[in-house]
């Protein structure tokens, strides 16, 4: 908006907040191209897409639009400052400026949807959500595959963070989510049998380690007490998890 003049456009769903902020700072220049004066201040809560611009993002296509319209309307002597407002509360006027602005959003909402384009990363996060959603049904052989190590521990499909792990922590906490170690299946390719606890004489297997061996279970209780690999991975911090391997001296096998 700009004094009385309030420009709005309603953009479809799947864009995402960076691409509607760009199109709003579009639209900005579309007043002033209309204009008749020539020094203006756009005023934008967009950081994101004022750093875009700023750093000539060329490959967002709403950036490349904007600088080539800003190069133009700079051109024919009008003078453009950017100026980006980090929150709007005690600033003068903007109780005015967000009412004007609530009345436009009002007004898109009946509007058509204009056809625009979105980039393709606006649709990642939905297409993320449909394929979850057909792998995890459609693949029935995920619902049906409770015989797969990793089932058992993740029957509902969906992303495991373990940002706060370092990079070899996170690569050993997948391997025992997948039940699959150096120590418990390098047999396979070494072609000898497979191990056996030394203690209980019973197959060597992370979940055999994780919470069966009684040889552990003193050990096991300082850390955590769970009836199910599911459980534990769901409950137990991914640090205590790796504590506990690491006082049994299993940390350096995985
Ligand atoms: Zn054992």
């Amino acid at each position: 908006m700009s004094g009385d003049i309030v420009k709005s456009l309603r953009i479809t769903s799947h864009a995402s907040i960076f691409t509607a902020e760009l199109v709003a700072l579009n639209l900005a220049l579309d007043i002033i191209r209309r204009s008749r004066l020539i020094k203006f201040v756009i005023f934008s809560g967009s950081l994101s897409g004022l750093v875009a611009i700023r750093n000539c993002q060329l490959e967002t296509a709403y950036v490349q639009k904007f600088i080539i319209n800003y190069c133009q309307l700079v051109s024919a002597g009008n003078s453009i400052t950017l100026i980006w407002i980090p929150g709007h509360t005690g600033i003068r006027g903007n109780e005015r400026g967000n009412e004007r602005a609530d009345e436009a959003a009002k007004a898109a909402l009946t509007s058509t949807v204009s056809t625009m384009k979105c980039l393709a990363s606006d649709f990642i996060p939905e297409l993320t959500m449909l394929y979850r959603e057909v792998w995890q049904a459609e693949i029935a052989e995920w619902d049906g595959c409770s015989a797969n190590k990793l089932h058992s521990v993740k029957p509902h499909l969906g992303y495991c963070s373990v940002t706060h792990l370092s990079h070899r922590d996170a690569a050993i906490l997948r391997r025992l989510r997948i039940g699959h170690t150096r120590v418990t299946h390098k047999y396979l390719l070494s072609g000898h049998s497979q191990p056996l606890c030394d203690e209980c004489q019973c197959s060597l297997t992370v979940k055999h380690i994780l919470l069966e061996c009684c040889s552990l279970k003193d050990v096991r209780e300082k850390y955590f007490t769970c009836s199910s690999l599911k459980e534990l991975f769901e409950n137990v911090d991914a640090t205590t998890i790796m504590d506990f391997i690491k006082e049994v001296n299993f940390y350096h096998l995985v």
